[in-house]
């Protein structure tokens, strides 16, 4: 946000600049504003390159590539940007920071799906529904009393259903994000039987605790998957596979993922220190 505002302090001066024929501050300025441009077009550019590999990916398993979501992971990243990428046709865009998400959602268009993605806490909950009419889904429910919450909160603003995903732990890890693959039919029941305002679309993992995934992380979800549906009587399709990020998304892809959740690939890589 703030990086931002100063771009676009910088353009102001720079036009200033020009009107006065100043030619001292003029490089700087107009460097910057060029290589925001450039950076933009990459992302639209990068974003077509991804909806390629998925689809290839997705023929390679003999899949339909419409079964699988591209979710662009725009955390820390300007609204410019992210506009650049709505601009090219996308709407599915995911954010892990509340306090960010509502920060960016009401200055981009209505008809973004956003997709939280993040841990989520039960104190957030009110923030992210009220900030964010358009949230699409939450994909990180890993407890029940993150499912009450928003369950009730939904329920107190009236609004229709949210769709939700259960995360799992998929990792073996000490790890305070997901249910262990063990509890996921208990917390999956929880959801689908005791939270009316809940729509449970699927599951979703990580992976491993450093954001990379294997093999095993993959096949345990889909495992998972299996038993949910057994348990809870509902056809596979009806239970999305929420895996692979931007290192593995084609393998994840060719592994049965229905949403894959792209960020460095589409946006470049994240700077979290940029201020200051
Ligand atoms: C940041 C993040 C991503 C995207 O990671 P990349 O490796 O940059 O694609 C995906 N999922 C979650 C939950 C994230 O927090």
């Amino acid at each position: 946000m703030n990086d931002l505002e100063d771009e676009e302090e910088d353009n102001k001066r720079e036009n200033k600049n020009q009107i006065s024929g100043d030619e001292e501050l003029e490089p700087q300025a107009g460097t910057m504003a060029a290589s925001a441009a450039a950076t933009d077009g990459v992302a639209a550019a990068a974003l077509r390159s991804v909806v390629q590999r998925v689809q290839q990916a997705a023929d390679r398993a003999g899949r339909a590539p419409d079964r699988i979501r591209i979710v662009a992971v725009s955390k820390t990243k300007p609204v410019s940007l992210i506009r650049q990428v709505y601009e090219a046709g996308h709407r599915f865009f995911g954010e892990n920071y509340v306090q960010e998400i509502v920060e960016k959602a009401p200055q981009l268009p209505e008809d973004i799906e956003w997709h939280f993605i993040g841990n989520l806490q039960s104190n957030k909950v009110k923030p992210l529904l009220a900030g964010v009419p358009n949230l699409a889904m939450v994909e990180s429910v890993d407890d029940k009393k993150i499912a009450d919450r928003l369950d009730r909160m939904v329920g107190t603003m009236g609004r229709k259903p949210l769709k939700v995903l259960v995360q799992v732990n998929t990792s073996g890890e000490e790890s305070k994000s997901g249910v262990e693959p063990s509890g996921c039919v208990e917390l999956v029941k929880h959801v689908s039987q005791e939270c009316p305002n809940l729509e449970f679309c699927g599951l979703m993992t990580i992976g491993m605790l450093d954001y990379t995934s294997t093999p095993e992380n993959f096949k345990t979800l889909a495992n998972c998957r299996s038993e949910v549906c057994r348990s809870i009587g509902i056809p596979e399709e009806q239970c999305e596979l929420s895996m692979g990020m931007s290192g593995d998304f084609e393998l994840a892809v060719e592994m049965g993922s229905n949403n894959v959740r792209i960020g460095s690939t589409i946006f470049g890589p994240r700077e979290y220190l940029k201020k200051n």
